[in-house]
C-alpha cells in the first residue's frame, strides 16, 4: 500500500486522433495504480505531487518506452485457440463448421480455465490494458474469464453468450435458463467488486436469439444498467437469414431496438455495417452509434 513508483524513460502519447506526442524523457509517478504525476523533463525534481525519496525509480531499458494502454473492444476469448483457421467460409458456415464445435468445450471450466488465462496473459503481454470479451453460453466458465481477467488486473467487460435457436442441440440454451444463467452471471461479476471488471449482455445475433430471449435480455441490461455488446450485418447470408427470421420488423436494427437493447449503454457496441456491398467494420468507442443506412436501405438513427 501507498507504494509509490516512478518509470522513467521515453514516451509516446496520442493527444488527438491525427497528433502523436514523442517524448524523449518523461517521469511517471504511479501510486496505488494510479498516475499522480508526471515530469514532461524527466526531472524527478519536477515531481512535485510526490515524496520523492521515498519512491522506488525504474528507469526503461534501451529500445523501451511507455505508451498509453490498448482497448481491444471486441474479443471472443473462447476462440482463441483456432486463431488463424477458418477464413474459407463464410460467417454461417464458419460458424458451424469452426467456432461452435470449439465453443462446445467451455462447458469444461479445466479447459475454460487453462485458455482464458492464456488469453487474459498474452492480452496483456501485448498491451491490451481493456477488452470486451464475449465468452460462450455456459455461465460457469463465462465467469472464470471474467475472474481471470480480475485475478490479472485486466479492464475487462465480459459477457456470457446468448443463444436459444440455430445452433446445434448441444450448443444451445432454453429461453429460461439462458436468461437466469445471464442474470446469475451478471450478479456474480459485480460481487467481484472490481470496478475494473464489468458484466456485459451478449446476445451473440439475431440469427442466435429469438424475440422473447432479445427483449428478456433487454430487460436484464437496463435492470443491472449494464453494458451491450452484439453483432449486426456482417454478412449477407446472415442479412437474408435474418430477414427471413423476423419478418415483422422494419430492418435489423429494428429488432434490437424493439428489444431494448439499443441504449446508451452500449458505447461498447461493435457493428459491421453492409453498406451499398460495402462491408465497413466500425469500432464505436464512448460514442453512440452513428447515424447509418442500414442494409434494408433504411437510415436509422440510434443511441
Ligand atoms: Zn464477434
Amino acid at each position: 500500500m501507498d507504494e509509490i513508483n516512478i518509470f522513467v524513460g521515453p514516451a509516446v502519447h496520442s493527444e488527438t486522433p491525427e497528433k502523436i506526442t514523442c517524448f524523449p524523457k518523461v517521469a511517471i509517478a504511479v501510486k496505488d495504480g494510479k498516475i499522480v504525476d508526471i515530469a514532461k523533463d524527466g526531472d524527478l525534481k519536477n515531481l512535485n505531487q510526490i515524496n520523492v525519496s521515498k519512491a522506488k525509480v525504474i528507469n526503461l531499458d534501451k529500445g523501451q518506452f511507455l505508451c498509453p494502454g490498448f482497448l481491444d473492444i471486441h474479443l471472443h476469448a473462447p476462440q482463441y485457440p483456432n486463431i488463424g483457421l477458418g477464413y474459407d467460409k463464410p460467417l454461417l458456415e464458419w460458424l458451424r463448421l469452426y467456432t461452435w464445435p470449439l465453443e462446445m468445450r467451455y462447458g469444461d471450466v479445466d479447459f475454460a480455465k487453462q485458455v482464458y488465462e492464456n488469453v487474459v496473459k498474452s492480452t496483456l503481454r501485448c498491451g491490451t490494458t481493456t477488452a470486451c470479451y464475449y465468452g460462450t453460453i455456459h455461465e460457469e466458465s463465462s465467469f472464470i474469464l471474467a475472474e481471470i481477467a480480475s485475478r490479472f488486473g485486466q479492464r475487462a467487460i465480459v459477457g456470457k453468450v446468448n443463444m436459444n435457436q440455430n445452433s446445434f442441440p448441444e450448443y444451445i440454451e432454453t429461453t429460461e435458463a439462458s436468461l437466469a444463467d445471464t442474470k446469475q452471471f451478471i450478479e456474480k461479476v459485480k460481487a467481484l467488486n472490481n470496478p475494473l471488471v464489468e458484466p456485459a449482455v451478449t446476445p451473440r445475433f439475431a440469427v442466435s436469439c429469438n424475440f422473447d430471449l432479445l427483449k428478456g435480455l433487454g430487460e436484464l441490461a437496463k435492470k443491472y444498467n449494464t453494458y451491450i455488446q452484439t453483432h449486426i450485418c456482417e454478412s449477407k447470408g446472415e442479412i437474408t437469414y435474418t430477414e427471413e427470421l423476423f419478418p415483422e420488423f422494419k430492418n435489423y436494427t429494428d429488432i434490437y431496438h424493439k428489444s431494448g437493447l439499443l441504449t446508451n449503454k452500449v458505447n461498447k457496441f461493435v457493428i459491421t455495417l453492409l453498406i451499398e456491398l460495402l462491408v465497413v467494420i466500425i469500432v464505436i468507442v464512448k460514442i453512440y452509434i452513428l447515424i447509418f443506412k442500414d442494409h434494408f436501405g433504411t437510415w436509422c438513427l440510434s443511441k
